[in-house]
């Protein structure tokens, strides 16, 4: 089974048409979105539209609930604020049922997924550190875990030791538990401008985290025009 992952695409349609032109190739059998479909970018209502079409298996984002007010709008600072409230104008009534019917967790047969965290997935709390990955792997009940929400991929491995690093490749070994945090499409914030998105081969056992190049200045103007905070358009361009 052949897995394409994606997480925190942020209403940016370009960065959204350029993963799935990507994995388009490479014999998907099912889509797994990780949350925060909208939020920040200028075209919540179209990614809505494209992810719905794939019929997915998708779990809540922050961003994804306070639009629908199942997240408390205080936790989010006043950009994010903004462009919660910008989005939650433009979505239509379909639109924010099919957010607030998402789910926090899913388990699959031999791996979980999760925007944030396993502890207290609707706080929205990181996984930056080997004594957060600890907490976590401690609540995971398969060996893998697929969670987005930082905008950073990174790979957390191990069993009574866990250690952390940022490659590209994982090759998942018996015995051993994993916490793969896929990037973000739609934001990226470890310093590469490009798309993140991931590849999982249940055959192989083979995780492949992947970029993509995408019209950023097309994404960045739309944002602009948009009336939202221009910083908001700036920091794609820096991957931050
Ligand atoms: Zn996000």
């Amino acid at each position: 089974m052949k897995y394409g992952l994606f997480s925190d695409i942020h209403g940016n349609l370009e960065a959204l048409r350029a993963v799935l032109d990507a994995l388009k190739g490479e014999g998907v059998d099912k889509y797994i979105c990780l949350g925060d479909i909208v939020g920040y970018g200028a075209n919540p209502r179209e990614c809505l539209k494209l992810i719905k079409d794939l019929n997915p298996l998708a779990i809540a984002g922050n961003h994804d609930y306070a639009v629908v007010n199942l997240t408390d709008l205080s936790y989010f600072n006043s950009n994010a604020k903004e462009a919660i409230l910008w989005t939650q104008n433009q979505l239509k009534e379909k639109e924010k049922k099919f957010l607030s019917a998402l789910k926090l967790v899913h388990n699959f047969p031999n791996f979980t997924i999760v925007h944030a965290t396993l502890k207290a997935p609707e706080e929205w709390r990181y996984i930056l550190s080997t004594y957060e990955a600890r907490e976590n792997f401690q609540l995971l009940t398969t060996p893998l875990l697929f969670a987005g929400h930082s905008h950073i991929p990174i790979v957390f491995e191990g069993n009574a030791h866990y250690r952390y690093d940022f490659r590209k490749t994982v090759n998942l070994e018996e015995g051993r538990k994993y916490i793969i945090n896929i990037g973000s499409v739609g934001q990226p914030r470890d310093g590469d401008s490009r798309a993140s998105f991931a590849l999982y081969d249940t055959e192989s056992h083979m995780v492949h985290i992947r970029r993509v190049e995408y019209d950023i200045n097309g994404a960045m103007r739309k944002i602009i025009e948009a009336g939202l905070p221009k910083i908001l358009a700036w920091r794609l361009s820096q991957g931050e």
